[in-house]
């Protein structure tokens, strides 16, 4: 399967639908889930959350031209703002034949075990180290789908923590959540341990928690640029933005954010916990300092390496992943075999983004390249419909002035002209029909 297409954007959409059933190997029912205006039921959304009156929908654009440890991916995103697919796409493409190399660490999440009031601390980790195959063989010793699969508790990291309310025995749980995010999974582990704990130590357990800060989950990906493509002033300008990045938490914020963009649409496409990839990456981030999650560098040939390093909890059962009919299809479409696999792709996308947004920024500016869409936006915000959108929207491409208010003046413009054409045809219809009625006449 190839994903580079070119003018993959050019195609109205049952064209693209088409390709990616045969390219992506999808059935009639799958083209027809994504297609369709309610793939998520009702019935299905009201198993999902609480008070369920409805659900909303985002566009799933699918970025092409990615390929990741030698394999082509389609990459489908679902997100509301626009640029971010075609950015990944571009990126992607600047990055072949090479493509993007990626890996990641086993899958292991940490749960915390808050435990306070404990007398000895000393004697208290002690134990706790010295018990650590028999507090394993209890945790792993129960009926577990985990534990069948080679996931299950691996390893135990023990934190003490001068805290406003005294001193505090954390203990973290390694888990192995195999291809599930894992969070409800890591937490029935700490409920189970925690009385075990505190009898061990003679403490009182408070949190029993997943941690977000998933630091034994990292994913790793990696592509170069090519001099030849990007020229070596835009080298040096994204690397001058990197450093900016680097130096500034101000701009790293922003940076990071356009990391985001492609990470949650991924994220959200197979519905997968979003929060949680940012509450992650934001903490990783901010480890040392809040730094970017990417970083840049010039390689032995004057072109750009680039990078990037996060942790990454996604799954491919659990949570509403199995649950949505589209994250489903999306998986299919990803064709992934492991969560693993998964968070490498989306690590990829991640780094693309980041790429394709400071070669942006460094060259024609961030909204030059996607004007259309930008203004198509501003256009249905300043009130313009349905024939209008795109007469407005090429107004303000054509005059180089994408703002709101500009916008406005030119609904009124558009839907003058629209009246004026109209009122136009009316008079040539009854013209000609009064002309008809006279030549019969005669
Ligand atoms: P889950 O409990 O729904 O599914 C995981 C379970 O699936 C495993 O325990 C295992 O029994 C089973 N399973 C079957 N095949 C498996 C395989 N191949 N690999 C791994 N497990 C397999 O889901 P989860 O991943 O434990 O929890 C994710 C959900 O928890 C998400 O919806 C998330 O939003 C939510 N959540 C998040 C937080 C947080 O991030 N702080 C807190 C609470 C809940």
């Amino acid at each position: 399967m190839r994903s580079d297409i070119s003018g993959f954007y050019k195609l109205p959409v049952e064209r693209r639908l088409r390709i990616l059933r045969e390219r992506a190997g999808l059935s009639k029912s799958d083209i027809k889930t994504l297609a369709h205006n309610s793939a998520l039921l009702h019935e299905t959304a009201d198993m999902m959350i609480e008070n369920v009156v409805g659900t909303i929908q985002l566009p799933i654009g699918i970025a092409t031209h990615f390929k990741i440890n030698g394999v082509d991916k389609f990459v489908p995103m679902a997100i509301e703002e626009s640029s971010v697919v075609a950015a990944a796409s571009y990126a992607a493409k600047l990055a072949r034949p090479e493509g993007f190399k990626a890996s990641s660490d086993e899958p292991l999440m940490i749960g915390q075990i808050q435990l306070k009031s404990i007398k000895n601390m000393e004697k208290a980790k002690k134990d706790i180290v010295r018990r650590f195959e028999e507090l394993k063989s209890i945790a792993n010793g129960r009926e577990s789908v985990l534990v069948k699969l080679g996931g299950g508790l691996k390893g135990i990291e023990l934190r003490e923590l001068d805290t406003d309310r005294g001193k505090m025995l954390i203990v973290h749980l390694l888990i192995d959540v195999r291809d599930a995010m894992g969070a409800n999974a890591v937490n029935t582990y700490c409920e189970e341990i925690a009385p075990y704990l505190e009898e061990l130590t003679g403490g009182k357990s408070v949190l029993k928690i997943i941690s977000n800060l998933a630091a034994r989950r990292i994913v790793r990906a990696r592509a170069v640029w090519k001099k030849n493509d990007l020229g070596k002033e835009t080298i040096d300008r994204i690397l001058d933005a990197y450093a900016f990045a680097k130096a500034d938490p101000y701009r790293a914020a922003t940076h990071n954010k356009g990391v985001m963009n492609a990470i949650d649409a991924v994220m959200i496409a197979t519905c997968n916990d979003w929060r949680a990839a940012e509450a992650g990456a934001h903490a990783y981030a901010a480890l040392n300092g809040y730094k970017p999650l990417t970083a840049y560098e010039k390689n032995k040939n004057g072109d750009l390496a680039g990078k990037i390093e996060l942790p990454l909890a996604v799954g491919l059962v659990g949570g509403a992943t199995r649950m949505h009919p589209v994250a489903q299809v999306a998986l299919k479409i990803l064709d992934v075999n492991s969560a693993r696999d998964l968070a490498e792709v989306v690590a990829c996308v991640g780094l693309a983004n980041n790429f394709a947004a400071l070669r942006a920024m460094v060259k024609e500016g961030i909204r030059q390249g996607h004007m259309k869409l930008h203004a198509t936006n501003i256009a249905h915000m300043a009130g313009a419909k349905e024939e209008e959108i795109a007469l407005v929207a090429k107004r303000l491409v054509e005059e180089g002035n994408i703002s709101y208010s500009r916008a406005r003046q030119a609904v009124k413009q558009v839907r003058y002209d629209i009246r004026k054409k109209k009122i136009k045809k009316l008079i040539r219809s009854v013209r000609q029909r009064v002309q008809h009625k006279t030549e019969r006449k005669n």
